[in-house]
C-alpha cells in the first residue's frame, strides 16, 4: 500500500530488528531526515496519525483477538509522557491502558521480576502502553546495584552473567508474547547529553514547569554513560524482527512524536485488521432481530408501547 511505503520512509531508519552491529553512536538523537518541519506541519501529520489509529483500534477491539504492547524507554525529560498523550490522543480509552512502572513495591519485590509486569500485558483487543517496562531491570538495576539485592534472589543465581541472563530472559518473554498474538513495538526515545540539560533548565526557570523538575534526575544524570551502556546492550540483546526496537531521535519533539505515530500505524497496519465477518448463525439472528424490528414499525402509532404495562 502506497501510505505504508510513506511511513516506512520516516520508520526505516531507526528500526532495529537485529542487535547485529548496532551502536547508540550511530543514532543521532537530533536527526531529522533533513525534514525542515513546521510545528503546524508536523501537527497536522500527527493528527492524521492518531486519527487513523483510532480507527484501526476500533478493529483491533472488534476482532478481539490480537493485542498491542508499546513499551517506551528514555532517559528523564526524553518526551516520554507528552508523546504518549499525543500519539494516542483520539484512540477510546476504553480500548487503551497507559501503566507506568515506578520503584518496585515490597510486594512485587517478592516476586521473580517479570511477575509485575507480565500481569498487566494487554488482552485481546486491547493497546497497552508501558511507560517506562521490564527492561527497567535490566537499565536502572543494573547501574545502581542495591537495586538489585533489594530482590533477594538468593545469591547463588547472582552470577557474573547476570544481566546477558536477564536480557534473555526478556527476550524468550517477548517471543513467548509474540506466538500469543501479542504485537510488541519498543520506542527508546534517544535524547542527547546537552538536550537534557537545556530541558532541566527549562523545568528551573519556568515555574509552571517546576513541579517536573525532581532533584533525583540530576542525581541520575551523573551516570548517564553506564546508561547509556546498559541501554545498548539492552537494545543489543532484545531487537528482533518480531519485536523490533526504534532508535528514535528525541532532541525535537514534534519529529519524535510523528515517528512514534508512523511506528505505531505500521505494525498496526500489517495485521490487515478487519472487523470480523458474521457467520452464517450470527446473520439468521440479524435477519431475525430486523424481522422483529421491522414489524414493530408498523405498529409505531400503538398507545401500549412496550414498557407500558398499564393494560397488564
Ligand atoms: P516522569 O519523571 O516524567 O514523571 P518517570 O517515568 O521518570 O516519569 P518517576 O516517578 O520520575 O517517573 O520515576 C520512576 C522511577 O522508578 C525511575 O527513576 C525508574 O528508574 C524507577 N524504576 C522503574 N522501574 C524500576 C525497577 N524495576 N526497579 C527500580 N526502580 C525502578
Ligand atoms: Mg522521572
Amino acid at each position: 500500500m502506497e501510505i505504508l511505503n510513506a511511513l516506512r520512509a520516516y520508520t526505516d531508519p531507526f528500526r532495529v530488528t537485529s542487535g547485529k552491529d548496532f551502536f547508540l553512536k550511530n543514532f543521532d538523537p537530533g536527526e531529522t531526515l533533513g525534514l525542515k518541519m513546521h510545528k503546524e506541519e508536523a501537527q497536522q501529520l500527527l493528527q492524521r496519525g492518531s486519527k487513523w489509529l483510532a480507527m484501526e483500534q476500533e478493529i483491533l477491539y472488534a476482532q478481539d483477538s490480537w493485542a498491542v504492547l508499546l513499551v517506551f524507554q528514555a532517559m528523564d525529560a526524553a518526551g516520554k509522557d507528552g508523546t504518549i498523550k499525543h500519539v494516542m490522543s483520539r484512540v477510546n480509552p476504553q480500548g487503551c491502558d497507559v501503566i507506568s512502572f515506578k520503584q518496585p513495591s515490597d510486594e512485587e519485590l517478592s516476586h521473580d521480576f517479570l511477575w509485575r509486569y507480565s500481569r498487566k500485558v494487554p488482552e485481546r483487543g486491547h493497546i497497552g502502553i508501558f511507560n517506562r517496562s521490564y527492561y527497567e531491570e535490566a537499565l536502572v538495576v543494573r547501574v545502581h546495584r542495591h537495586l538489585l539485592r533489594a530482590q533477594k534472589i538468593p545469591p547463588r543465581r547472582v552470577g557474573n552473567n547476570i544481566w546477558d541472563e536477564r536480557l534473555a530472559d526478556i527476550a524468550r518473554f517477548e517471543d513467548y508474547l509474540t506466538r500469543q498474538g501479542v504485537v510488541i513495538v519498543k520506542f527508546y526515545l534517544n535524547l542527547s547529553y546537552g538536550e537534557q540539560k537545556k530541558r532541566f533548565m527549562e523545568r528551573l526557570d519556568n515555574p509552571d514547569k517546576n513541579w517536573k523538575f525532581s532533584a533525583s534526575d540530576v542525581r541520575e544524570r551523573r551516570y548517564w554513560k553506564d546508561y547509556m551502556h546498559a541501554y545498548e546492550e539492552a537494545i543489543r540483546a532484545t531487537a528482533s524482527e518480531a519485536a523490533p526496537w526504534y532508535v528514535v531521535p528525541a532532541d525535537n519533539k514534534p519529529f519524535t512524536r510523528l515517528i512514534v505515530a508512523a511506528a505505531i500505524v505500521e505494525a498496526v497496519e500489517n495485521l490487515d485488521l478487519e472487523y470480523p465477518k458474521a457467520t452464517r448463525e450470527q446473520m439468521k439472528d440479524l435477519a431475525a432481530a430486523r424481522k422483529e424490528l421491522d414489524a414493530e414499525a408498523v405498529d409505531e402509532t400503538r398507545p401500549d408501547q412496550p414498557g407500558d404495562d398499564s393494560d397488564h
